[in-house]
């Protein structure tokens, strides 16, 4: 049976559910918030079986291979010599390549850019998008895959839908390699590097271009900086905007304001290690994430169905949200081609709540030594 599919969110989660659905035979269509999708704005992630699993579905391998290698991981020592050395080389995978070669398996019209959805109605027998605008697009499924701050929870869940602070934050730089004063390049080219002081985590590594460039000179250095901040004041503080407001979940490139950016780079100069501190400096337009945690209790209910980071939304460290996303699309297009549609969901939410709980908890254990 053809089915009228919603999907709310258009990053990976919600792309790989249009893609395998649309490929399953059924109508899809996806609404995003962001006024242009989202292109250029990921850096790298790590490539694990699901990601494979699901590119192989859809006909795409190829984008897998798009990386940058870092042949070793290394941790500093406060006084910037070398403390630990491990040969595990790991690749780099574009999030931007990824994304790009997703979105194009979709036809423009089914991919809907600066349509934010305000909520989702429910019931046995449809489910219904509404727009910002009043708009409203009835469906006989609606998937919300619409992140942290996912509006579609609420049409799921008898519980609590907000996700709960962790206490800490990433501080993010993403810039070319070649603005890397020489001498942090030399040391942190490609190398995934470290250093882990008490209650704090910093990382870097290159990640590819923008457009998915690899070769020397052409790609991005990311690096990540876990720093507490207490729920309140502190965090407040971090998460107010250029304008003067507060921001939900994260404060984006170059809204960062003046006055705070300048706080960070005293703290890289008094905290970190001399490489990690000039990478710091060499980035004009940091940003920030406060990390989050969210477990459903439900993933499914009458028409609705979440996946990805609206079901659970694990710790960065475990390096699974797209994987995790991937996991929960395959199961989901896989028990809709063979069981009909109420008993599909019940099926898709058995096999996948565990997994979810089970990475939200892993996730937590890698978190504990920011908290503490
Ligand atoms: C811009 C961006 C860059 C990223 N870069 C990386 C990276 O480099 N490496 C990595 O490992 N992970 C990255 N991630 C996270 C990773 O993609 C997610 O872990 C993975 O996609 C699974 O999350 P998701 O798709 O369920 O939710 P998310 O990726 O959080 O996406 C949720 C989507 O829903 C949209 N949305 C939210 N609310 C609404 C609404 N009310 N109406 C309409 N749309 C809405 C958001 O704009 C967003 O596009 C990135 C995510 C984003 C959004």
């Amino acid at each position: 049976m053809t089915l009228r599919v919603g999907i709310v969110g258009g990053s990976m989660g919600g792309l790989f559910a249009a893609s395998l659905l649309r490929a399953a035979g059924h109508d899809v269509h996806v609404f995003e918030r962001s006024v242009r999708g989202l292109e250029g704005r990921g850096a790298g992630l790590v490539g694990q079986r699901e990601l494979y699993a699901i590119l192989r579905l859809l006909g795409c391998e190829q984008a897998a291979r798009v990386g940058v290698l870092a042949h070793e991981r290394i941790t500093f020592a406060r006084n910037g010599s070398i403390a630990q050395r491990d040969v595990t080389p790991q690749t780099q995978i574009s999030w931007d390549h990824l994304y790009r070669t997703v979105r194009h398996l979709l036809p423009p019209a089914s991919y809907r850019v600066d349509a934010r959805v305000v909520r989702v109605e429910n019931s046995a027998s449809g489910a219904a998008i509404i727009l910002d605008d009043g708009e409203a697009h009835r469906f006989d499924l609606v998937i919300g895959a619409d992140g942290v701050g996912s509006v579609v929870r609420s049409a799921v869940s008898h519980g609590p839908t907000a996700s709960t602070y962790a206490g800490y934050v990433a501080w993010r730089g993403l810039l070319p390699e070649t603005q890397l004063p020489v001498e942090a390049a030399t040391v942190l080219s490609e190398r995934f590097a470290f250093y882990h002081p008490r209650g704090s985590q910093m990382l870097g590594y290159l990640v590819p271009g923008a457009s998915g460039e690899t070769a020397p000179g052409q790609r991005r250095y990311n690096w990540v900086w876990y720093r507490q901040a207490a729920e309140g004041l502190a965090l407040d503080r971090w998460l107010t905007g250029s304008d003067g407001r507060l921001r939900e979940y994260s404060v984006a490139r170059g809204d960062v304001p003046d006055e705070l950016r300048d706080e960070l780079l005293r703290a890289a100069d008094e905290l970190l290690p001399t490489p990690f501190a000039l990478a710091v400096h060499a980035e004009p337009t940091p940003s920030i994430q406060a990390i989050f945690d969210y477990e459903s209790t439900r993933m499914i209910r009458d028409r609705v169905a979440l996946l990805g980071d609206a079901a659970f939304v694990v710790r960065p460290h475990t390096a699974m949200g797209v994987a995790k996303a991937a996991g929960d699309v395959m199961a989901l297009v896989a028990t809709l081609a063979r069981l009909p549609l109420e008993k599909a969901l019940f099926v898709y939410e058995a096999e996948r709540l565990a997994e979810g709980h089970r990475l939200a908890v892993y996730g937590r254990e890698l978190g504990r030594p920011l908290t503490a």
